[in-house]
């Protein structure tokens, strides 16, 4: 971007709001992957109006421009790496109305999650995307990247709290699609298509999210079992006991090592060692109800599901058997080199396709794998973590191969391979493995339409 530009975006917010310092170029040109960030500069809206000037300008200049949230992202959505223009929502992070009658929250796109999470719950109301990144993550990147989380299962993902959405197009077009409406049928419902488009259809600048009540006080076990199988008849018991988990996570002992290592806070709750582990959270029965937590337990032991149990009888030990679980990424990124893979299958095909991709991955040397995840959608994480010291070309070289292997099988079982963290820059070589040629086809059909000119987040999800 030459001089001229940089003035004139200038001109649109103040100097104080664009940057071209070389900190900032490096902290707002990349997510949480690796990557050489490179764009030109950063700029930072405080409104809607300047938005939409901004791409505007940009849409006039065919100058490209990357959407940047809380730069959480594991897909290498939020990169720069082109010499784009970095657009910062982080500025724009208010929240403009808490109904308690329509269940909602309206709030701007640059809004910290737990921000969101804390304002709902000082109005005596809960926003049920909880992921282990709310203390950095967006609201306007959980839209744009659909995030799921830990309470999926109960609650759904962000696509399913999503009521109405504000969003600028690349020509600077604003459009107001911000209703706060349970039903609305008008022909087709745009906002879907900006859920999970990882800002290649446009800008989220505002929201209305639905909110729930309050959970009541919550119950949580931590589970050791022996084998996927026993873990996948545990969550049918669950469903068959008409227990309503508000998380149902798993992790291997691998993780709990890894984590117990990283974080010296957390305790190990088991004596003996087992292959894995499951948490399961439930809210608390109201007053006088039977709990259902000991007898499914007792179930769970006698057919042989588990082999051990603890339940939290603290507010630490409820904290100390989340952290086993939330620390394993951060574990994961300490530990050395990272490769991620957030893969889905359909629940009941689990055992079956762990114990193929067990077979791949029991040939891969040099590496080690953790896998965890929120067993309880179908979702697992199999992170590949290979030491520092390693050459990270060789680690990159043998991790892909055996990735490509895994998306293979993945594909025999009509997976997908990305459950949640989208596609961005990493994944896109791999698309083919779940969507089909035609689904290509209409979404690049449908980008040329919402930006004609390919300046938003250009080279992310497909070329
Ligand atoms: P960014 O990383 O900044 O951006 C992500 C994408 O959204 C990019 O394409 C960017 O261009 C676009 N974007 C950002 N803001 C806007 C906007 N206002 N308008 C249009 N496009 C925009 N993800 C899960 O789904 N579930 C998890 O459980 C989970 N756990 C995580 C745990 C850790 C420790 C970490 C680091 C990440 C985790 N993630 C998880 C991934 C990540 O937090 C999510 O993808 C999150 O939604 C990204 O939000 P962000 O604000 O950081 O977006
Ligand atoms: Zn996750």
């Amino acid at each position: 971007m030459d001089r001229t530009h940089l003035q004139a975006l200038t001109a649109l917010v103040g100097d104080a709001r664009i940057s071209t310092r070389p900190d900032d170029l490096t902290v707002y040109g990349k997510d949480w992957t690796k990557a050489v960030p490179n764009p030109t500069a950063v700029i930072f809206p405080k409104t809607t109006d300047e938005v939409s000037r901004i791409l505007r300008y940009c849409h006039e200049h065919k100058i490209r421009v990357v959407p940047s949230g809380g730069r959480t992202g594991l897909a290498g959505a939020a990169n720069a790496i082109q010499e784009e223009l970095v657009i910062s929502l982080e500025k724009m992070n208010h929240i403009l109305k808490i109904d308690p009658i329509n269940l909602s929250v309206t709030a701007e796109a640059g809004v910290i999650i737990e921000t969101l999470q804390k304002a709902a719950k000082e109005a005596g109301l809960f926003y049920p995307v909880d992921l282990a990144a709310k203390g950095s993550c967006q609201l306007g990147g959980n839209i744009a990247t659909n995030a799921g989380g830990l309470k999926l299962i109960r609650y759904g993902g962000t696509r399913e709290q999503v009521l109405g959405l504000e969003v600028v197009l690349a020509d600077g077009t604003i459009l107001d699609l911000d209703y706060d409406l349970r039903k609305n049928n008008i022909g087709y419902d745009l906002k879907h298509l900006f859920i999970g488009s990882e800002g290649t259809l446009g800008i989220i600048t505002k929201a209305t999210m639905k909110l729930v009540s309050l959970p009541k006080e919550l119950r949580l076990t931590c589970m050791a079992s022996a084998s996927f199988e026993q873990v996948t008849k545990l969550l049918g018991l669950v469903n068959f006991r008409g227990i309503q988990p508000t998380a149902f996570e798993f992790f291997t002992h691998e993780c709990l090592e890894l984590v117990l290592k990283h974080s010296k806070q957390r305790k190990n709750p088991f004596q003996e060692k087992s292959p894995l582990y499951v948490l399961l959270e439930i809210e608390k029965q109201p007053e006088g109800a039977p709990d259902p937590l000991e007898p499914f337990l007792e179930t769970a032991f006698e057919s042989g599901l588990i082999t051990d149990a603890v339940i939290a009888s603290n507010s630490a030990e409820f904290q100390n058997l989340w952290g086993l679980r939330e620390n394993i990424s951060e574990s994961v990124a300490m530990e050395g080199h990272v490769r991620k893979n957030d893969i889905s299958l359909p629940i009941s095909s689990l055992p079956g396709f762990i114990a193929e991709m067990q077979k791949i991955l029991g040939k891969v040397r040099g590496v080690q794998m953790f896998l965890f995840g929120h067993i309880g959608d179908g979702n697992l994480h199999l992170n590949y973590s290979g030491p520092f010291q390693q050459n990270y070309d060789e680690f990159r070289s043998i991790t892909r191969d055996t990735e490509k292997e895994v998306f293979e099988l993945l594909k025999t079982f009509r997976g997908s391979i990305s459950a949640e963290h989208g596609i961005g820059l990493l994944k896109k070589a791999d698309l083919h493995y779940c969507c089909p040629p035609e689904a290509l086809t209409l979404m690049q059909k449908i980008r040329a339409v919402f930006d004609p000119h390919g300046i938003l987040n250009p080279g992310k999800i497909f070329d």
